[in-house]
């Protein structure tokens, strides 16, 4: 596979573009939190675009009960990582299911809705690049997704 130093900023720009219809169909904010700095990671451009498209269109999907749906996309780097987390305000993971959510073809969604197949591949490319994908339930309702890949080093 081809792996070459790709900016996050790019990758969330264009995914956040590639999602603004639905977006903007189902009258859902989306806010950004957006380090001053723009973070580069090794990996593939149009890989690491499918992983956000993938969060963000699952976010976009949780929140469509919500009076006032949110999602938010935040991108910071921490220590020798980039950090990317989609946050949403819809009902969160039951339980029951998060030890599934990423295998392939898992979904709650009605036929038609979802293949299930989003997270499995999102999971496989952030491995793929050395990084991890992991899901969680926020106190205040809603799902975060945590996306973790190492920085590239500049020096290479
Ligand atoms: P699909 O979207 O086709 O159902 P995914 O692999 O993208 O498949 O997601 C699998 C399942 O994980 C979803 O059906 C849903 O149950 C759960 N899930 C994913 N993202 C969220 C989210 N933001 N909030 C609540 N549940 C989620
Ligand atoms: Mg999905």
């Amino acid at each position: 596979t081809d792996i070459k130093p790709v900016s996050l900023r790019q990758v969330v720009d264009e995914a956040t573009l590639l999602l603004q219809p639905q977006i903007k169909q189902k009258q859902v904010q989306l806010d950004l939190v957006l380090s001053e700095e723009d973070i580069i990671v090794r990996g593939g451009r149009i890989r690491l675009e499918q992983v956000v498209v993938n969060l963000l269109s699952n976010a976009v999907d949780a929140v469509a009960g919500n009076p006032v749906p949110t999602v938010s996309l935040a991108l910071r780097r921490e220590g020798e990582e980039a950090v990317l987390t989609v946050t949403d305000n819809g009902p969160g993971i039951d339980a029951d299911v998060l030890p599934q959510i990423f295998d392939p073809f898992f979904t709650t969604k009605d036929v038609g809705a979802g293949l299930g197949l989003g997270l499995s591949i999102a999971y496989k490319i952030v491995h793929d690049f050395s990084g991890s994908l992991k899901a969680a339930n926020l106190d205040r309702g809603g799902a975060m997704f945590i996306m973790r890949l190492p920085v590239a080093d500049e020096r290479i």
